[in-house]
């Protein structure tokens, strides 16, 4: 069975995720290790690393992965915002590591008008100073697959592909899919026939063993919206049968699968969301 779970509050510091993810039941998990709407982050402190290590080994929670600070842009064609997008990664690579994780999640970055060729060029050569500054580590770079809005790139397989293939170190890059992006971009895999072409053209391009996790999330708009508006399991476009296949596939079974929806602050959502993925299951026989 894949391994489930959502994307946790880190309040109260970046371990006390581990403790809300047990509480909902997740099995995998992601967070953000800063705060994702400012370029300097507080370091992680010496208590925290430490108590987040003994917790992961106490909840059996991983993998774990982080997400990226949505200011990043790596295509950026503004030299002083591109360097503030590489430092800023930087940080969010070291505070993977430091922790543990399996890797980062990050969306490609938009090239503003300078093109798509010329924005996936950027993106490699941004990677390149990341790995650069952070050689040896294991915590992977995991691209995220995006709805398409605007001059986002990612919104294509080929694009993923383009941007590992030019970067120096295309071993430390993976990529994460998303349900809801990708079903916006325009990939309707909630058949059986377009779940093998989905997945077909994902291997075509990229490689289905560089899908390291998913974020399942159901769309509030149809196939080819290019709107990134995520909404409960079973609510909306993606509907059920759009999990199932992703969920019953053997290709995934030790996958981490990891929620983006809309919560409160009791999690009741999460919970629901969960059992809803859970009762899409089917038992091996
Ligand atoms: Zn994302
Ligand atoms: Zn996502």
């Amino acid at each position: 069975m894949p391994r489930l779970g959502a994307h946790v509050s880190t309040a109260g510091g970046v371990s006390q995720a581990l403790v809300r993810g047990q509480s909902i039941g997740c099995e995998a998990m992601q967070v953000f290790t800063r705060n994702n709407n400012q370029w300097a982050g507080k370091p992680l402190s010496s208590t925290e690393i430490e108590r987040w290590r003994s917790l992961v080994q106490e909840t059996g929670i991983q993998p774990v992965i982080s997400h990226a600070s949505y200011l990043i842009n790596l295509a950026s064609p503004n030299p002083d915002l591109w360097q503030r997008s590489i430092a800023t990664f930087v940080d969010e690579l070291e505070r993977a590591e430091t922790l543990g994780l399996l890797g980062v999640v990050i969306h490609p970055g938009s090239h503003m008008g300078e093109g798509e060729v010329w924005g996936l060029q950027r993106i490699a050569h941004a990677l390149d100073a990341c790995f650069a500054a952070t050689a040896g580590y294991a915590t992977l770079v995991l691209l995220e697959t995006t709805a398409g809005a605007g001059q986002h790139l990612g919104h294509r397989f080929e694009h993923l592909a383009a941007i590992r293939s030019r970067c120096c170190q295309p071993e430390r890059v993976a990529v994460c899919f998303d349900t809801c992006h990708v079903l916006a971009a325009g990939y309707d895999f909630r058949t059986d026939e377009g779940y093998r072409a989905t997945l077909a053209e994902f291997d075509h391009q990229v490689g289905l063993h560089l899908l390291r996790c998913f974020h399942l999330n159901d769309s509030k708009h149809d196939l080819g919206s290019h709107k990134d508006r995520h909404t409960h399991i079973g609510e909306g476009y993606v509907g059920d049968d759009g999990f199932r296949r992703i969920l019953n596939d053997p290709r995934f079974v030790e996958t981490a699968m990891v929620l983006e929806t809309p919560k409160s602050d009791d999690l009741h959502e999460d919970v629901e969301n969960l059992a809803r993925l859970r009762s899409l299951i089917t038992p091996e026989l």
